[in-house]
């Protein structure tokens, strides 16, 4: 009997639905007649029709759920329209994590993003124009990392941090021994670890001192005719106080084995703001052989490995057969050019962005959010770093407060914006937003309070809730 009634509902139910079902199919514009929309024909040739289709499907699919009535199809699918055919979308960072690992790291600089787009086509990356004979691949961009760090006699580019050292212990330690201290042993972020990078290379681990103290008279003690080269890594994510001792690279450099410094950070100088970051021409000048280091962290530029120093071991770098698997693109080469040689990258303002500048951005922003009748406040906020650098560096910032609410909104906008929760409210911290980008972000914000999307492009949907602790979550980098 009870199954029985629950069949009559469930056929009444269907029945109910189907009707406005049924209207809603019968009125349901076909996809021919969407996509001959001017809006959405234009859109085509911008994004190809394959995709352009695939928003009007679900726009169809919008209206046959009965969420949007039939005569919005078109709309919808011009409001979702993606504004590029790459799947990527971007996304304001309001974390206060300077090198959000998630978000890509370091934002490009517009001068390197100008660059990249005029390198877009056929461009002179391996050709000298004035020859017509085949040249360096990237000589102008190598010139400008060895100007810009005169102690570097040579540099050679690949595609991260990672690879930099890989390349360098293939080149300089296979079959050998790679002395390194046990504290300097790391895991720079998602379980991937250096020391077992390194192994598989085929170079082996001679560890020495101990986790908290390492001195130049322990590496001294194990260098020998099997030393590859003696490895210092700075340990760029974690910070060990207390009893602790490490031996300087004018130390090690003092012992006769050649030393592979890995900055990480890739700071060509020192930084006033972090005078505990070190930096690729202090090391050489303190006498390293070579500096490894990161493009996209501290430096502000694309992602790519910097190796910098000695020339005769850069030659053999570079003419490594790993290198050619390790070798960046065009557009990586245009970016880091334009980043060394152009103004400051944004990491460089938001580093040196003055806190009480945040404090009014926060406030006049709090202001505006308040008179549209939204719950937004300004507050004091620590902004950090992140992404490998500074560890333990906190930046005084300020920030918009909003209720928690708003974190899964924010996220799913267009553009979307990424806050961080604290406290049941939503932070949204101003050092990691560019100022030109306040306007945008108000806008952002009112339309979650409106709980408006805006145009939620690919992928766009209901707030999901529920994955908000992990908001700006940062691990390792
Ligand atoms: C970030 C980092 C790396 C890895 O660099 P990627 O560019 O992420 O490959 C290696 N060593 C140190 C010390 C780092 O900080």
């Amino acid at each position: 009997m009870d199954r029985d009634t629950a069949t009559a509902t469930t056929r009444t139910d269907r029945a109910a639905a189907g009707r406005t079902g049924e209207d809603a199919r019968r009125r349901l514009p076909r996809t021919d007649a969407v996509l001959a929309d001017p809006r959405l024909a234009g859109a085509t040739g911008r994004l190809g029709r394959a995709l352009v289709k695939s928003v009007v499907t679900e726009a169809q699919e919008r209206a046959r759920r009965g969420e949007i009535p039939p005569e919005s199809v078109a709309d919808a699918a011009v409001a979702a329209l993606p504004r590029t055919a790459g799947g990527l979308r971007p996304v304001l960072n309001a974390t206060g994590v300077l090198l959000h690992t998630n978000l890509g790291r370091a934002p490009l600089s517009r001068a390197a993003r100008d660059a990249m787009s005029a390198a877009c086509g056929p461009t002179d990356v391996e050709l000298d124009l004035a020859t017509g004979a085949r040249s360096r691949r990237g000589a102008s961009a190598l010139a400008a990392l060895a100007e810009a760090v005169p102690p570097a006699e040579a540099a050679h580019v690949v595609n991260n941090g990672a690879a930099a050292l890989a390349l360098a212990a293939s080149a300089l330690a296979a079959g050998k021994e790679i002395v390194v201290s046990r504290g300097e042993m790391v895991e720079i972020g998602d379980g991937f670890r250096l020391p077992d990078l390194l192994v598989s290379t085929g170079a082996r681990l001679r560890e020495v001192g101990t986790t908290n103290r390492t001195t130049a008279g322990d590496y001294a003690a194990a260098i020998g005719p099997d030393t590859g080269f003696v490895l210092k890594v700075h340990p760029s994510n974690f910070t060990v106080t207390g009893f602790t001792r490490s031996a300087s690279v004018a130390e090690l450099a003092r012992l006769g084995a050649p030393v592979v410094a890995d900055i990480g950070s890739g700071l060509l100088r020192p930084e006033p703001v972090l005078p505990a970051e070190p930096d690729a021409a202090t090391w050489l000048r303190a006498g390293a052989a070579l500096v490894t280091a990161s493009g996209d962290k501290l430096l502000g530029g694309p992602q790519c490995g910097l190796l910098l120093g000695r020339a005769d071991l850069v030659r053999r770098l570079a003419r490594h057969p790993l290198a050619r698997a390790l070798r960046v693109d065009k557009l990586t080469l245009a970016a880091l050019e334009a980043t060394v040689r152009g103004p400051a990258a944004p990491v460089h303002t938001m580093l040196h962005a003055d806190p009480r500048r945040l404090r009014d951005r926060a406030e006049h922003l709090a202001a505006a959010l308040r008179g549209a009748g939204l719950d937004a406040r300004a507050a004091d906020s620590a902004a950090a770093v992140g992404g490998g650098g500074a560890p333990g560096v906190t930046l005084p910032s300020a920030a918009v407060t909003l209720p928690e609410e708003y974190a899964p909104a924010l996220r799913l906008g267009t553009p979307a914006v990424l806050g961080r929760v604290e406290d049941g409210r939503c932070l949204l911290d101003l050092r990691t937003v560019p100022e030109e980008d306040d306007d945008t972000l108000a806008e952002a914000v009112r339309r979650a309070g409106r709980g408006d999307a805006g145009g939620s492009g690919r992928g766009g949907g209901e707030p999901d809730g529920g994955q908000d602790s992990g908001e700006a979550g940062q691990e390792g980098e």
